[in-house]
This record gives structure tokens, sequence and C-alpha cells, in this order.
């Protein structure tokens, strides 16, 4: 089933939600429909076009993402589902840019994407001395992209709500 992006008030992608729960969102008036489908349907005695997007009317905090637990789900969503060496989407793991053995810590800025054979490669070493160079340098990633680890489909109306996530492929 088709999923509705709901933002916040200021616009910022806050989660992903089922047409159900963004349908009670806005029978509640909890929200408003930004984005929305031609097609009508009707529920509780009103008429309602399918949203695609919807706007929440409180504003709700969201958590910063540096504080949020990595996962190798999260490192590859910040990562756009690649090797952070040479580009491949095949294989993914979590390498440690600096090794934990050699003190590397479990962090946003050292951890990345990385495929299998590229990690094999890599080794135990940093980087530059197994020849090896990051594509970018690893950051806490984006708010947003949090929105859109467990989503299978971005629909092109949220596309104007996603910032540099626009371009983003979604695995
Ligand atoms: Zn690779």
């Amino acid at each position: 089933m088709r999923k509705v992006l709901v933002l916040n008030t200021t616009y910022e992608p806050v989660n992903v939600c089922s047409v159900r729960r963004a349908l009670v969102l806005l029978l509640k008036d909890k929200a408003e429909a930004i984005e929305h489908a031609d097609t009508c349907f009707h529920a509780e005695r009103q008429t309602f076009r399918l949203p695609h997007v919807i706007r929440l009317r409180h504003f709700v905090s969201v958590p910063r993402a540096a504080s949020k637990r990595i996962s190798r789900r999260a490192v590859f969503a910040r990562d756009r589902h690649r090797c952070q060496y040479c580009g491949s989407d095949r294989h993914l793991t979590v390498d440690h840019v600096i090794p934990r053995s050699k003190g590397g810590a479990d962090s946003w800025d050292n951890v990345v994407t990385s495929c299998a054979p590229c990690n094999l490669k890599k080794g135990d070493r940093l980087p530059h001395l197994a020849d090896m160079r990051l594509a970018s340098r690893p950051r806490p990633p984006e708010p947003a992209s949090f929105v859109f680890m467990h989503v299978d489909e971005i629909h092109d109306s949220w596309r104007p709500y996603l910032g540099s996530l626009a371009a983003a492929p979604v695995a």
C-alpha cells in the first residue's frame, strides 16, 4: 500500500506513515494535506483526496541524527547504498575507517559502507596505507535519511520536501 510523507510544521520530513494513519490525522485535524492525488474517496461522511504529503499542525521535536544508534541499515542509507571506496552497490558491509584494533571508534565519522572485496583488501589498515580513498568524509547523516530507511518507494510528489535526499536512490 502507498505511503504518505509526514512533514513537521517546518516542512521537514518527520516520518512516513500509512494512508490510513494519515487519514486519521487529517480527520482529527492534526495535519493538513499538502500534496494529494486526484482520486477521491469517502470516509467518515467526508470526501478526501488520497494524500501523498501531509503537514502536522503542531511541531514535533525529532532527535538529532548524531545521537541515533549506528546500524548497518543507517550507515548504508547515509551512504546511499554505495561502497565508499569503489562505488559498488553489492555485498555491502560496514567498515571502520580507523580499525577498531587501532583504537577507531564506533562513531558516525568512523564508519562507512564498504563492499566485501574492498573491506577485505583494506583489512586491518588505514585507507591510505591500503592505497584506498574514501568518496567522502563520513559524518552524521541528515535526519531525513532515517525517514526513508524503511521506505520502498519515493513518490514524485515527495521530492520537493526531501532536500538533497531527493536524488538519493532507494534501496
Ligand atoms: Zn568497494
